[in-house]
């Protein structure tokens, strides 16, 4: 089926440059490790010489990247309360050879040669996308690879080039955060685009980019230390879903030292399907989630329980949260701590 493709690219080396965005700043401002500002994204489409072209147009890549109302762009301006910035260029396509042994670093490296011969100037940019030949999807079980090359790289599979969760995700692992787990699975938490897993064959959610979880945000330094109560004694609180922007007086997480469980919080927020958590998953939706986190940057949450009104979740320390009620912008949850003897008991997560 690539054989008219195979007669047009045979011609020539395709050289398109297309500049998407204005760049505004260069790399992107870092403020103690946190994701702030703005960061710089070149997305560089590659083929093999008189090879099939990608499945994502540079157009459609633009569009997905930055500048679609829905757009990877969007996604962490909001997710960030506008904290942060995604601004950047589609480049390409270039051609290199998939040599036998080839690694995401030699593909990589390839890619940078050639957009550098093409006269871009790659250290404008934090980061680099890097749209794989066709011809590098044996299966489609790998997607992608982020999180390497010093989190300033990441590969996508051409197969899964039109996957905006798939960038988000691998966006964030070059950012620095870690997956969003359950005890049962490391990619669990669905709740948060940082977990969640795609069916290849299924594309209706491949776009779906919910609001990190409230660990992730802390982690980020996206929501204030004001939106997050520490909590030591027992009580009732308001907490407001962690999709709104955080506002003076409004408590969006509660932080909470658990006994017997090390240096890790309990980490109580409230989800709601607005913005981008829209297609939230329903298991979520108007739920208080209890997850577990120990603080430290690229560090993985593990989400314990979502509670509907009515439901608890107790360790074996006697500690135990629940939802009292909710409205489509708060929870109303209560916290008590046990009297009974400390437990060591400890759910793990991967
Ligand atoms: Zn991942």
């Amino acid at each position: 089926m690539f054989t008219a493709l195979n007669q047009i690219a045979a011609a020539a080396i395709a050289v398109a440059i297309v500049a998407v965005t204005s760049l505004s700043g260069g790399i992107g401002a870092q403020v103690g490790g946190a994701m702030i500002g703005n960061r710089t994204v070149v997305v560089i489409s590659l083929r093999t010489p008189g090879g099939p072209p990608s499945r994502c147009s540079n157009a459609a890549l633009s569009s997905m990247y930055f500048t679609d109302a829905r757009s990877v762009s969007a996604y962490f301006a909001e997710n960030s309360y506008g904290a942060m910035s995604v601004s950047g260029a589609v480049t390409g396509p270039y051609e290199i050879r998939l040599e036998p042994g080839w690694t995401p670093t030699s593909v990589a490296d390839a890619a940078d040669a050639a957009a550098t011969a093409a006269r871009v100037n790659l250290s404008l940019y934090s980061q680099k996308v890097y749209v794989l030949p066709k011809e590098a999807d044996p299966t489609p079980i790998q997607s992608a690879w982020g999180g390497r090359g010093g989190r300033s790289r990441l590969w996508i599979r051409d197969y899964w080039c039109s996957s905006k969760w798939l960038v988000a995700h691998e966006l964030g692992h070059n950012f620095g955060v870690n997956h969003a787990s359950t005890p049962a699975d490391e990619y669990g938490d669905f709740s948060s685009s940082m977990g969640g897993r795609l069916d290849h064959a299924d594309p209706s959610m491949w776009n779906n980019m919910p609001h990190f979880n409230a660990p992730g945000k802390i982690a980020a330094g996206w929501l204030p230390v004001s939106a997050v109560q520490a909590v030591i004694n027992g009580g009732s609180f308001r907490v407001a879903s962690v999709e709104t922007v955080p506002a003076p007086g409004q408590i969006q997480a509660l932080k909470i030292k658990a006994e017997g469980e090390g240096t890790d919080h309990y980490y109580i927020s409230y989800r709601q399907p607005l913005g981008f958590s829209a297609a939230l998953t329903p298991q979520y939706v108007g739920t208080t989630s209890v997850t577990r986190w120990n603080g430290a940057n690229g560090a993985k949450t593990c989400l314990l329980a979502n509670l509907a009104d009515g439901q608890a979740f107790a360790d074996a320390s006697g500690f135990m949260v629940a939802q009292r009620s909710h409205d489509a912008s708060h929870a109303l949850v209560t916290v008590t701590f046990g009297t009974g003897p400390l437990s060591s008991a400890r759910v793990p997560c991967p």
